[in-house]
């Protein structure tokens, strides 16, 4: 009797817990991937490359003699109907942690378990899990700083080798990756995103060894950069489980032990992760309302089709930097760290706009999106969540831009309207947005910005003043 292994955001061989216990049962192993409507859900572009990292799992897999078995449906009908099919007497999977899919999950769980199916979860997608972080009453911790100070010291299991698979003698019916569609809403996908990504095990290994060995001793200054490639570029692999977490904390402490300068701080980094999804582990509403109560009554705007909203959307507000990070969003699937909190700085300040827009436009065109760190990464920017900057601390995109990018080399990098002859990178994004935007790179630049750095830092301020909380 086959065992089946559910994959969901964890498409690679090595260090994956669930399938290891798969293999260690000793049975034959049934990777499946199921296509049910939390897929439906997801935004553009994280659909679009959910399915690039499915396929490619599914190639990874049949490297080793094995396969992916592609079924969609609602995710219990299908795992039951494998049961049957199949014969299985068990079912693993590596837990996600987000209000829906937890949900889903438990009742998958139960529902199974009643039929007498063995289940089981692994812990796979962190480095720690939510629930595995206390503080010294026994709460949970709303400030970063305390959290990593809980974690730095502890021992982190070593990673997993790549378990042996048993073939099963049958292989179930596999539907069509590809001719689900997964990229219909992504029409700039495979021309303009598509190279930018690196999709799949290898090539997220490979990402993090050239990360270690050449970047990680500049990387407390130069992750700040906007027009230096200074940082890792996991989070896309993260997100899809392509590398685990756990693997990148023991290269991180390696660096460490060998004396690299940034390793502590890319270790602080991947812990935001883990905080991420602590804090939305203990306060799901993270992920859809203001995370403090009172900020509920705050005067944002709501509408999505706001001339300015549509101009941060488009990357046509006139303040270079933001547009810049906008355009870079689009055409790469990605967006330097700094850049988000300036961009949502902005929408969230300047243009005193509700930051579920903005998050919402966020999960529509990353590749790396992360229900945890997306919404996090928003309610710390809008002064709305645990932990956050201030609201009265309004980002000056105009110094910012001064100082991250003093040459203008990122601004000129993805708007093209600024330069005589603009790079590939700028032109590409006139090819990327669709016909009704109506934007061509010959196009004057806005002379003024929608809502100039003083002005809005004024009415920002003063809708905070007068916020009657
Ligand atoms: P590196 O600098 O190389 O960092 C290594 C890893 O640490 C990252 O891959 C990531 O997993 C983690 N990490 C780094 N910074 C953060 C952070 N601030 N919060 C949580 N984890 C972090 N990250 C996402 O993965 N998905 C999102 O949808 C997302 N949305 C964001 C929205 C806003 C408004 C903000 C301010 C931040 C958001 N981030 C998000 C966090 C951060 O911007 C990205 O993780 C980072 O830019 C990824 O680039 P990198 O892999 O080169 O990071």
């Amino acid at each position: 009797e086959p065992v089946i292994y559910w994959t969901r955001r964890d498409f690679r061989l090595s260090d994956n817990p669930a399938l290891v216990a798969a293999c260690e049962s000793g049975a034959p192993v049934i990777p499946v991937f199921v296509h049910d409507e939390t897929i439906d859900a997801l935004g553009a572009a994280p659909k679009w490359r959910l399915g690039l990292g499915a396929e490619a799992f599914g190639a990874r897999l049949a490297e080793v003699g094995s396969r992916l078995v592609f079924r969609r449906g609602e995710a219990l009908v299908v795992l039951r109907a494998l049961v049957a099919e199949t014969g299985a007497r068990a079912v693993h999977w590596n837990r996600l942690y987000d209000p829906v899919s937890r949900k889903r999950d438990e009742a998958v769980k139960a529902a199974l378990k009643a039929e007498g199916v063995t289940v089981v979860s692994h812990a796979g997608h962190l480095v720690h899990e939510p629930w595995t972080v206390e503080t010294g009453t026994g709460g949970f911790y709303k400030v970063y700083t305390p959290f990593w100070k809980a974690v730095r010291g502890r021992e982190v299991a070593e990673p997993l080798a790549v378990p042996k698979l048993q073939m099963p003698e049958v292989w179930p019916a596999s539907e069509d990756v590809a001719a689900w569609g997964m990229g219909r809403a992504m029409d700039r996908g495979a021309a303009v995103v598509r190279p930018h990504c690196v999709i799949g095990e290898a090539g997220a290994q490979g990402r993090l060894g050239a990360f270690i060995a050449h970047r990680i001793g500049d990387y407390g200054e130069a992750r700040d950069r906007l027009d230096v490639d200074g940082t890792s570029g996991l989070s896309e692999n993260l997100t899809h489980g392509e590398i685990s977490a756990r693997v990148c904390w023991h290269a991180g402490m390696r660096a460490m032990a060998e004396g690299k300068a940034g390793a502590e701080t890319f270790l602080k980094e991947l812990i935001w992760r883990d905080f991420a999804y602590h804090l939305m582990h203990h306060t799901p509403h993270i992920v859809a309302r203001n995370w403090r109560e009172d900020w509920e009554a705050f005067p944002w705007n709501t509408d999505a089709d706001h001339p300015h909203v549509q101009a941060w959307m488009r990357g046509r507000t006139g303040m270079a930097i933001v547009d810049a990070a906008m355009r870079e969003m689009y055409v790469t699937g990605r967006m330097h760290n700094r850049a988000r909190m300036l961009v949502a700085s902005y929408l969230t300040k300047h243009l005193m706009t509700h930051w579920k827009i903005g998050m919402d436009w966020f999960a529509d065109c990353l590749v790396d999106w992360d229900p945890a760190s997306n919404a996090m990464g928003w309610q710390w920017s809008a002064g709305s969540g645990p932990d956050a900057t201030p609201y009265f601390r309004v980002f000056n995109p105009e110094t910012q831009a001064e100082k991250f990018d003093p040459l203008g080399r990122y601004r000129r990098a993805y708007v093209a309207e600024l330069s005589g002859r603009p790079p590939e990178t700028a032109l590409a994004y006139f090819e990327a947005v669709p016909r009704s935007w109506e934007m061509h790179p010959g196009q004057p630049y806005p002379a003024r910005p929608v809502v100039d750095a003083a002005e809005g830092r004024k009415r920002a301020l003063a809708a905070y003043e007068n916020r009657g909380f």
